[in-house]
């Protein structure tokens, strides 16, 4: 969403944050649990969307948010968590929304990111270009980006910005599950660090299922809670060595937190198969080749890195 594409040029600037991708965009970002709670002071407890159970506490952050698990899936998510008009009003107002910074670093990234993605979809598509609709399109950049490479663009987002309007490509506006797209239906339908804010990530596949055309593909890209940066962040917020435990969650605006095995059950659940998974390493400038070579290797050869990238399909069945 305009979301993701602001925050995540923010996160990518900041070191510590490989995993939670929290950026500095709100005033209640790194704020004391007592800010937090005045503010947010509308709860509501979440079940497990997949198996409709309460789930088990296992721990709470700096803030006071509580991150849980489902006992049956092991879907990790926020419960109890500030009602989703408490969330627009306070997080994703103006500030999050403002604009940031435009530096060579962030455009190289975010260009390395859109051609690894459009390259494997390709690949899985047999080299076949069509129409791709990127939820949460935020500025327009990876629809301009789409567009130049040959693909018929088109977005969505909470709230359309001008980047995206400036495109004169199909846009439509607000929450993906209650839009109406009357007929039209896609190849290509892009989640790129929009599903771990949404309000209920199962109904937001199987909304988005119903778009694909014939052989169509949805792309998912979400932190990687089970990857290395995330369990050594967790191994030392359980050891009280963070002075701000569980940050890496970024459970202020994270409410749905995925591994490889319960981002699985989830696509599974919403009729949808993996054809190809990943987790990316993003090219970091700063970083010699050589090193950024050994590091992508080895993170990317055993799929821990902190981000997952997820192609699937509609199942034939349903
Ligand atoms: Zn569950």
């Amino acid at each position: 969403m305009h979301i993701r594409a602001k925050v995540k040029q923010r996160l990518r600037m900041k070191k510590d944050n490989e995993i939670g991708l929290a950026p500095q965009p709100s005033k209640l970002f790194g704020t004391s649990d007592t800010v937090v709670r005045a503010v947010l002071n509308q709860l509501e407890e979440v079940k497990c969307p997949l198996c409709h159970v309460a789930p088990l506490p296992f721990a709470v952050d700096y803030q006071g948010f509580q991150l849980c698990s489902c006992p049956s899936c092991g879907l990790q998510f926020l419960s109890p968590r500030p009602v989703v008009e408490q969330l627009t009003e306070n997080v994703y107002n103006e500030t999050y929304f403002a604009e940031t910074e435009t530096a060579d670093e962030s455009k190289s990234a975010d260009r390395y990111q859109f051609a690894r993605q459009l390259a494997n979809l390709l690949r899985l598509r047999k080299e076949r270009r069509g129409t791709i609709l990127d939820v949460g399109c935020g500025d327009g950049s990876f629809l301009r980006y789409a567009r130049y490479e040959g693909w018929q663009v088109a977005g969505t987002d909470i709230r359309l910005a001008s980047g995206a309007r400036k495109m004169n490509c199909p846009l439509w506006e607000g929450q993906l599950p209650l839009i109406d797209f009357n007929e039209v239906r896609f190849d290509v339908i892009r989640f790129n660090h929009v599903l771990e804010h949404t309000q209920n990530p199962l109904l937001e596949l199987a909304a988005a299922r119903k778009l694909l055309a014939p052989g169509g593909i949805i792309f998912i890209s979400v932190p990687n809670i089970a990857g290395l940066s995330a369990r050594l962040k967790n191994a030392q917020s359980r050891l009280h060595l963070k002075q701000k435990r569980w940050r890496h969650y970024a459970a202020l605006h994270h409410l749905w937190f995925f591994s490889p095995e319960t981002l699985t059950k989830l696509v599974e659940q919403a009729g949808l198969s993996v054809l190809y998974w990943e987790t990316p390493v993003w090219k970091k400038s700063h970083q010699s080749s050589f090193l950024e070579q050994v590091y992508r290797k080895l993170l990317e050869g055993s799929r821990a890195a902190s981000i997952l990238d997820f192609y699937c399909a509609a199942r034939r069945q349903g």
